[in-house]
């Protein structure tokens, strides 16, 4: 098959990156449909040639991901996010906006082939919301007038102006926020590494190459009472040292950069605005557990990104921070950038390695645990963007430091997306151990028109919901646990009195049961059984018996599946049944008591 030359050289750059070919075949469907528009049959015969697979292991792995399409997409694919942030501040509105606008709906295409509409799950804009994709470009903060401008400008053939990068809206910071890992947010040119280099930048990684021994480097981020920010919280310096010292196989260093958690969106700025961060924290790693290669595997929708972290890498090779002998300390160290096609799921670590190594997504039994078999049967250290972006500058600063700004056994800051009905959506970096109530009331500017607070997800969709009397609590790992929730990604979404708490734990069910991978029974059967409930309780067919039927089905997802997306699934709902329970009641009489917000109204 002959391919357009650009596709080609890609083609061969991919074939080339990976240990093992099949490693390759996410990224060369999604850039195949980049070019074409969707991916055909020839297109799969022709990547199955290359990598040495036969076509239905290409067709059944493909089928896994959303984003690759079988069908020829418009010229300007629209996907509008209706995920619990965006529909908070009129995520819906927007998409029925689009829809008659356009004259199609979910998955269809107007008759002239120019736009294609797709309502999608998070897309990792929750500060923005409601926010809408039109192919790789972000749009966010839309009312209908901002989203007619958009649409006549395509129409007339202009490009809009977009959202991303972020780095030209950066608000000024708030007085309480301690900036570390976003120090250069808003800063001219921060992604460039003669900026990074001149704040600093590198300095951590030249003291844990030069002046330490890996044994030390871990020392220090032990000391740091860092705990890894991806949601479970665990301690990254021990983590590190759970990787064996000597080993036949190469050892791996892999960042997850699939940051798909509703409410979540931190790795994006991360990434944009601090590309050379990430790659210091990387090799630092590398460093510590003796490992010459690494891999930053990025959600597939954060194109813009990913193109960033490329250059980034391209900067740091040339000048001697990535390669061979880096700073002449005689250390070497390699790193490519991955991009997944759309699935939840791949943010789960095993899941993640699988399908790095080109396969569904299905997360591995576990034990062996990834830092002794993980990537390609190998010691593996998997870390999340926030967490690697957290070691430059506990490496050039010391341990103790980091530890010292954070709470007991939970050190340093956090970048914590704060999304829903506040005056001021943001990413602040605060403190571990910050309170909640004044990242809601001061940070976050207090409530959206003066209403009053009813619920918050402190840290994703996946955590239980605190009322608006529980919020008094520090937001670290460990208080938040103890008041009944977690800290999890940090993505808080605060909701207000006008909210339905059931139309909102139908909505989180409905991406869950959207993502489950379906391997485990009870995550595939339970979602599936609790979104149907969760719509005909909405939609006012429910029965009193139906009440305690939500939670028991919940509650027996619980610990039962082989992932954690069970228990994501789970949580939030068993919350919300309990501490709303008046609210399923007041919906067994045939209708929903509370309207739906017109927000997109209210902010025109
Ligand atoms: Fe798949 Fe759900 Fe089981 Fe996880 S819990 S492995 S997502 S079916």
């Amino acid at each position: 098959m002959n391919l357009p030359p650009q596709l080609e050289a890609k083609f061969q750059t991919l074939e080339n990156r990976y240990p093992v070919k099949r490693s390759a075949l996410i990224p060369m469907l999604l850039y195949a449909q980049d070019q074409l528009g969707y991916v055909s049959d020839d297109m799969i015969g022709e990547i199955a040639r290359r990598l040495g697979l036969n076509t239905l292991q290409v067709t059944e792995t493909m089928a896994y991901y959303s984003m690759l399409r079988r069908q020829r997409a418009g010229k300007y694919h629209v996907q509008v996010c209706t995920n619990v942030s965006c529909m908070l501040r009129g995520g819906n509105n927007l998409y029925e906006f689009v829809q008659k606008k356009l004259e199609i709906g979910h998955k269809q295409t107007t008759a002239d082939g120019v736009f294609s509409l797709e309502e999608v799950e998070c897309l990792g804009a929750c500060t923005g919301a409601p926010a809408m994709q039109v192919n790789y470009d972000f749009y966010e903060n839309l009312t209908t007038e901002r989203a007619t401008q958009i649409f006549e400008a395509l129409e007339a053939g202009r490009k809009p102006g977009t959202s991303a990068p972020i780095s030209g809206s950066v608000k000024p910071r708030h007085p309480a926020e301690v900036p570390v890992i976003s120090r250069l947010f808003g800063v001219k040119d921060s992604h460039k590494l003669d900026v990074y280099v001149a704040h600093d930048g590198y300095k951590g990684m030249e003291r844990a190459l030069k002046e330490l021994t890996p044994d030390q480097v871990i020392e220090e981020v032990k000391k740091s009472n860092l705990r890894g920010r991806g949601g479970a919280g665990f301690p990254t310096g021990m983590k590190w040292s759970f990787v064996p010292k000597e080993s036949a196989k190469p050892k791996y260093i892999l960042c997850n950069a699939d940051e798909s958690e509703p409410g979540t969106c931190k790795d994006r700025p991360l990434m944009e605005m601090m590309p050379h961060q990430l790659i210091e924290g990387i090799v630092i790693a590398g460093r510590a557990v003796g490992s010459h290669q690494g891999y930053i595997y990025i959600r597939g929708e954060y194109r813009y990104v990913l193109d960033i972290m490329d250059g980034a890498i391209a900067e740091a090779y040339k000048a001697g921070y990535l390669g061979r002998n880096i700073l002449g300390s005689g250390f070497d160290f390699d790193l490519v950038t991955h991009t997944g096609a759309g699935a939840y799921e791949c943010g789960e670590e095993s899941a993640l390695m699988e399908s790095l190594e080109g396969k569904r997504g299905y997360p591995r039994i576990r034990p062996p645990f990834p830092a002794v078999v993980g990537l390609y049967g190998s010691p593996t250290v998997i870390n999340n963007v926030e967490t690697l972006s957290s070691a430059p500058e506990i490496l050039r600063r010391g341990g103790e430091w980091y530890a010292g700004i954070g709470s007991p056994k939970n050190g340093g800051t956090r970048l914590f997306c704060i999304s829903g009905h506040v005056n001021k959506p943001g990413i602040y970096e605060l403190p571990m151990g910050f309170s909640l109530r004044q990242m809601i009331e001061d940070v976050a500017g207090g409530m959206l028109n003066g209403k009053k607070l009813k619920a918050v997800i402190p840290g994703g969709s996946s955590c239980p919901l605190l009322t608006a009397d529980e919020i008094d609590v520090a937001m670290d790992y460990d208080s938040v646990a103890k008041a009944g929730s977690m800290l999890g990604s940090g993505g808080l979404v605060v909701i207000d009195e006008d909210t339905c708490m059931v139309d909102l734990a139908r909505r989180i069910m409905h991406f869950y049961a959207h993502e489950s991978c379906g391997w485990c029974i009870p995550c595939r059967e339970g979602t599936g059984w609790l979104r149907k409930m969760l719509d005909r309780f909405h939609a006012g067919g429910a029965r009193a018996e139906d009440i305690p039927m939500v939670s028991e089905l919940a509650k027996n997802m619980l610990g039962k599946t082989f992932c954690p997306l069970g228990d994501a699934a789970a949580m939030p709902i068993i919350s919300i049944a309990k501490k709303w329970r008046h609210e399923f009641e007041q919906h067994l009489s045939g209708k929903c008591p509370y309207k739906p917000a017109d927000v997109l109204a209210a902010v025109r």
